[in-house]
C-alpha cells in the first residue's frame, strides 16, 4: 500500500511498498478516508522533535472500518469513524477518564499514530484498540478527519476558559490557520464573548471575520497590543488563545490579557517567556494544553453534526504530500489540507 513516510529530519517520501496490516486482538484496520495535514508535522519534519524512528505520518485521521481483530465486538466493516489521536496506556487514571492526552505514561511512549507510530497518511491504518475510535454516523470521513485535532485541540483549550467567557468579555485568538479557524467558530457557538482575531495577512483576517470575529488586528503591526487594548478598554481580554506560540505572540498575549484571565498557549512555535511577577496582570493562568480527551472528541462530533462548525478543507492526493507540506510551511493553506488516498 501507499504511505507518506517520515525517514528522519527533513526527509519525507511517498512509498508504495508497505504491506496492508492484519488486525489481531482488539486492533482495527481502517481504510483511510482522509488524513489532515497539521502544522505539528512540520515541527517533526523540520525540527526533528520525534527522532530515531521511521513511521507513516498523519495524526488526524478518519475512515471506514475495513477489518477487525477477533476481540472487537462493536464495529463492523464499513463503519465511518474518527481515530482519537493521543494514544495513552489505556489503564492509568487519566486514561480511564478518557484523557489519554494526559496519560501518566506519556514520557515513556510514542505519542500516537503519525507521531512516532504509523499514522493515517496511507491507504490503510492499523489502530491498536477499538477504544480509540469514535463513530461519526452521517459525516463524511474525508472532511471529518480534522475534527480529531484541528477541532478537538481548540475545543479542549476553550472549554477550560468557558466559565470566564461571559457576554461582556473579550477573547483573542492568535493565528487563524487549521486550529484557529475552528477555534473562532467554537467560540462563536459556545460563548457570548466578543471575539478578536490576529494573524499576519489580510486574507486570514478577512477569513476570521467570516467565522465570527468582530474585530481583527494584524499582529505584525508594532502597535498590535495597543490596537487590541483600544477595543477591550481597561478590562482587557478574559482569554487569549495563542495558536502560534512564538516569543512575539506570547509577549503580545501578556500585554492584552486582563486580571484573572487565561493565557492559553496551544502553538508549538518554540517561544520563550521569562516569568516576571509584574509582567502580567494578577491572577492570570498561563497554560499549555495538549490535544483533548476522547469524551471531548465525541462532543466535537456533536458540534459538527449540528453544522455548528465547518472545516475549510483543501483536498489533495497522498502523492502530493511533500508539496502540501511546502504550502503549509509558506502559509498557503487556507483552513486545513487533507490528504485523500
Ligand atoms: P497553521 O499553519 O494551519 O496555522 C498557523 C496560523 O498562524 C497561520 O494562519 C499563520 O498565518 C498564523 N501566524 C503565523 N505567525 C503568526 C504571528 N506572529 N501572529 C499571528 N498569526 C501568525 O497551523 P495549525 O495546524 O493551526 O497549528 C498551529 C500550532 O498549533 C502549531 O504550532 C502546531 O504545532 C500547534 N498544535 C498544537 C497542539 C496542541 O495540542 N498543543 C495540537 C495541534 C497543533
Ligand atoms: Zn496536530
Ligand atoms: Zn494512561
Amino acid at each position: 500500500m501507499k504511505a507518506v513516510r517520515y525517514f528522519g529530519h527533513k526527509d519525507v517520501r511517498v512509498v508504495n511498498d508497505l504491506e496492508k496490516p492484519t488486525p489481531t486482538g482488539d486492533e482495527v484496520l481502517l481504510k483511510i478516508g482522509g488524513a489532515g495535514v497539521c502544522h505539528s508535522d512540520l515541527h517533526i519534519i523540520d525540527e526533528g522533535i520525534v527522532s530515531g524512528t521511521v513511521f507513516t505520518l498523519g495524526h488526524e485521521n478518519a475512515g471506514w472500518v475495513e477489518e477487525v481483530g477477533p476481540a472487537v465486538k462493536d464495529y463492523k466493516k464499513g463503519d465511518a469513524v474518527l481515530v482519537y489521536g493521543p494514544w495513552g496506556c489505556g489503564h492509568c487514571k487519566p486514561c480511564q477518564q478518557s484523557k489519554e492526552n494526559y496519560c501518566d505514561h506519556q514520557s515513556e511512549m510514542a505519542f500516537g499514530g503519525g507521531l512516532g507510530l504509523n499514522g493515517g497518511m496511507a491507504d490503510y491504518m492499523l489502530v491498536p484498540s477499538s477504544r480509540l475510535l469514535v463513530p461519526i454516523h452521517d459525516l463524511d470521513p474525508v472532511i471529518a478527519a480534522p475534527l480529531t485535532d484541528a477541532a478537538l485541540t481548540p475545543y479542549s483549550a476553550i472549554k477550560r476558559s468557558l466559565p470566564k467567557l461571559m457576554p461582556d468579555e473579550f477573547v483573542v485568538v492568535i493565528g487563524v490557520g487549521g486550529l484557529g479557524h475552528v477555534a473562532l467558530q467554537i467560540l462563536r457557538e459556545m460563548t457570548g464573548s466578543t471575539i478578536i482575531a490576529c494573524d499576519i495577512t489580510q486574507e486570514r483576517l478577512d477569513f476570521a471575520k467570516e467565522l465570527g470575529a468582530s474585530y481583527t488586528v494584524n499582529s505584525k503591526d508594532s502597535d498590535a497590543a495597543e490596537q487590541i487594548q483600544k477595543i477591550t478598554g481597561i478590562q482587557k481580554a478574559k482569554a487569549v488563545i495563542d495558536f502560534v506560540g512564538a516569543t512575539s505572540t506570547i509577549e503580545l498575549g501578556t500585554k492584552i490579557v486582563g486580571l484573572d484571565g487565561d493565557l492559553t498557549i496551544v502553538g508549538l512555535g518554540g517561544g520563550h517567556y521569562e516569568y516576571n511577577m509584574m509582567g502580567m496582570p494578577f491572577g492570570v493562568s498561563m497554560t499549555n494544553p495538549y490535544w483533548g480527551s476522547r469524551a471531548e472528541l465525541i462532543e466535537v462530533v456533536g458540534l459538527a453534526r449540528q453544522q455548528k462548525i465547518h472545516i475549510e478543507v483543501e483536498r489533495y492526493k497522498l502523492d502530493e504530500a511533500v508539496a502540501v507540506y511546502d504550502k503549509l510551511r509558506n502559509g498557503q493553506i487556507k483552513g486545513r489540507a487533507v490528504l485523500i488516498p
